[in-house]
């Protein structure tokens, strides 16, 4: 789905919640007395109100409130838009509303291509006599998730060597990004590696729905970067661009990694390194499994 076809979806879902509603009103009004009633007297002193006719305040407001609980007993409520920053139009400020962008990145398949977790549900446990640093880590990170966008920082990088946790922690992280109503990719190293190669080798309109997904969202989680193979003129090219525009537009890049600072730099140079790795834009954690402590 583009995000035309999920902003139109948007609209035309909020249009037929209103048009339902609608119908319910003409049938109560055909079925029910009181209502009929009700909205008959509300009407003649709206009427008369907007000819210019005095209406006592007090009349109106009582005719009017019980008018409102006649409604609230037959549970006929107006539907309020889902989306309060478009109003359920799936655009706002020119552009398409995150509510849009979110729906069609959720209809994209592999979108979220690592399981997710939530926070509040990890078992600590696991982590053994490091149970008290991982907890201090997760909260670390839960509190970047919940800050954003607000934080300056808009890379996180999570290193460290097999069975650390960080494809765990990273699922964390999406299920927080997305319980707050933002849109998240989350994809493997190798997945997103072969999206930059179908954005290179295609040259129709297609070509930016192959880019678009990782560029947009709230959220970008590069799951195990390292362990695709790089492909010339694509990889590191790619990569450098996505990253680059997010930080530019602010959104939100997580990286997890087996690679060691030093391996990052010599893989993917310097200008990818600098990027991650600054500190004024960039958030580096490295899990050591025998000594977390001295990481973050
Ligand atoms: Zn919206």
């Amino acid at each position: 789905m583009t995000y035309a076809e999920a902003a139109r979806q948007i609209a035309n879902n909020y249009r037929q919640r209103v048009r339902n509603y609608e119908q319910a009103e003409l049938d109560l009004f055909a079925s029910c007395a009181e209502f009929a009633e009700s909205e008959r007297k509300k009407r003649d002193l709206l009427l008369k109100q907007a000819k210019g006719a005095k209406v006592a305040s007090n009349v109106l407001d009582e005719v009017l409130a019980q008018n409102e609980q006649i409604r609230q007993k037959l549970h006929l409520v107006a539907p309020a838009p889902h989306c309060k920053i478009c109003g359920d139009t799936g655009r706002a400020n020119g552009k398409y509303c995150e509510c849009a962008v979110a729906l069609a990145l959720r209809s994209q398949a592999g979108e979220i291509g690592i399981p997710l977790h939530t926070f509040e549900d990890t078992d600590f446990s696991v982590y053994g006599n490091q149970t008290d640093t991982y907890k201090k880590l997760f909260s670390y990170v839960q509190t970047i998730c919940t800050k954003y966008p607000a934080n300056k920082k808009r890379c996180l990088v999570i290193g460290g060597t097999t069975g650390t946790g960080k494809t765990y922690l990273a699922g964390c992280a999406a299920q927080k990004i997305l319980e707050r109503g933002m849109s998240v990719t989350a994809l493997t190293a190798f997945a997103a590696n072969r999206c930059f190669l179908k954005y290179h080798t295609t040259f129709d309109e297609k070509k930016t729905s192959y880019l678009d997904p990782l560029l947009d969202c709230s959220l970008l989680v590069i799951d195990d970067l390292g362990t695709e193979s790089l492909l010339k003129n694509v990889s590191i090219e790619y990569l450098y661009q996505v990253i680059n525009e997010r930080n530019t537009t602010g959104k939100l890049t997580l990286i997890t990694t087996n690679l060691t600072p030093d391996k990052l730099l010599s893989r993917y140079g310097e200008r990818i390194y600098s990027r991650i790795f600054d500190k004024s834009l960039s958030y580096a954690i490295f899990l050591k499994a025998d000594d977390l402590r001295k990481s973050f």
